[in-house]
């Protein structure tokens, strides 16, 4: 998150999605006073249907874990599933679906993997300093499909600093070294807690636990909008930045400059198994095959307790209706049978993800200075430091801690 907060001033959050939740709820348990001000729905993009088959999901599906996570879940107290281990990854090719982790890329891995690191620089893409490594060819593959599948953006169009924070200020010596490092710092977070989890009736449990704790702070927005100490605002940026347009300019300017991907998530129920995703945790789709479709995860196996049947959830860049979603699914499983649809539910976000760039850096960086002309305004949500909920609890806490230090 963006920002200080003023530890004698109660505290005014303005969005109910997971980041206002979260926020709330660890204010709740300092005992700060503080009111969540929601202007649409609690709970933001994080929604679940439960359908007769199982809960169909419209954002996120999975928490991934670490410590934080781990703690964050056992505090509030709620039971978890947790993901099926060793599920088999695939990466989809012309010629159908392929283990991700091919001899191919192995033998690349093992004679490049003492190969001299590029130096960082400040605006460097993920793909730049992983070229002399891995090569376009496995970069499109492979690196680019993995972080399509969290970022919804390849690995040209992501900021390396923003997507590997570890690495600021280091030099390493080659890959190895780099992939050690990056190793450490996963393993010093690691909890006990393996893979990810959701929870009996998906993500909106997580949810509703949250508003519970906190539903009696929870108003209506107020008509005008001030900025009082202490604000945080707890929307996506393009909302924050209508916030304050008029009180903040000069902030408002910087958000405006982030940018957002539109994402299309068509979740499926069906009776009979898609036969290439047996056993499998997903699939991947290359973005050089130049379809819509970025990926297929296999809800069903990762968490079969939550199903009583085969469900699917397919995540397509752009805005597609129904019919284009399958469209998109029989042109990588060429036996899908839309007929075999028992359920399903298509959420079309025009803001879905925001993109890890260059700008999103240097406006965060932007605000970072700007804000502390005014203590008091906090900024904090997907875009301000990590995507996933995880990065979200992890920042919840960073509040609470500059906060006890005041
Ligand atoms: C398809 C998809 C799949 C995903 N899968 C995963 C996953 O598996 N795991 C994971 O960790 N993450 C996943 N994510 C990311 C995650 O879902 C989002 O990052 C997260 O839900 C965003 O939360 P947020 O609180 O930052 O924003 P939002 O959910 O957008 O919440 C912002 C809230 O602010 C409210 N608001 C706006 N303006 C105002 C105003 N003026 N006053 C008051 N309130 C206002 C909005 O109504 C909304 O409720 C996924 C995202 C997508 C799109």
């Amino acid at each position: 998150m963006l920002g200080t907060l003023i530890s004698s001033q109660p505290v005014h959050i303005y969005g109910a999605g997971i980041a206002g939740l979260i926020l709330a709820y660890r204010l709740k348990k300092s005992h700060v006073p503080f009111t969540l001000y929601e202007k649409n729905r609690v709970g933001g993009k994080i929604a679940t249907t439960l359908t007769p088959l199982g809960p169909a999901e419209a954002a996120a599906s999975t928490l991934y874990m670490n410590i934080s996570a781990e703690k964050f879940i056992t505090d509030l107290n709620i039971p978890y599933l947790i993901s099926t281990p060793k599920l088999k990854r695939r990466i989809w090719k012309e010629d159908g679906p392929h283990s991700v982790f091919s001899l191919k890329l192995l033998s690349k891995g093992i004679t490049k993997i003492g190969k001299k690191f590029p130096l960082i620089m400040e605006d460097s893409t993920v793909e730049e300093i992983f070229y002399p490594f891995l090569g376009q060819e496995l970069i499109d593959e492979l690196l680019s499909s993995a972080l399509q599948g969290i970022h919804g953006a390849e690995a040209k169009d992501l900021h390396f600093l923003s997507i590997f924070p570890m690495a600021k200020n280091k030099h390493f010596k080659n890959y190895l070294h780099f992939f050690k490092e990056l190793k450490k710092s996963i393993s010093s977070q690691k909890g006990t807690i393996k893979g990810s989890i959701s929870f009996p009736g998906g993500m909106q449990t997580l949810i509703n636990a949250l508003y519970e704790e906190v539903k009696e702070n929870i108003k209506p927005v107020p008509e005008n909008f001030s900025l009082t100490p202490n604000t945080v605002i707890c929307t996506d940026a393009l909302d924050a930045a209508e916030l304050l347009k008029d009180e903040a300019p000069e902030i408002a300017k910087e958000l405006q400059k982030i940018e957002y991907r539109p994402i299309t998530s068509f979740t499926f129920f069906r009776e009979s198994e898609i036969p290439e995703l047996h056993e499998c945790f997903g699939m991947l789709i290359p973005q050089k095959f130049k379809k819509n479709l970025l990926g297929v995860i296999h809800q069903s196996a990762l968490f079969p307790e939550n199903y009583k049947s085969h469900c699917y959830n397919s995540v397509n860049k752009g805005i597609l209706n129904k019919e284009e979603a399958i469209l998109e699914l029989e042109s990588v499983f060429p036996k899908f049978d839309p007929e075999k649809i028992k359920e399903s539910k298509l959420t079309q976000w025009k803001r879905g993800l925001p993109l890890f760039n260059y700008h999103r850096y240097q406006a965060i960086q932007n605000i970072e200075r700007k804000l502390k002309k005014r203590p008091g305004l906090m900024l904090f949500g997907n875009y301000t430091k990590g995507i996933s909920i995880r990065s979200m609890i992890e920042d919840g806490q960073t509040v609470l801690n500059r906060l006890n230090n005041d």
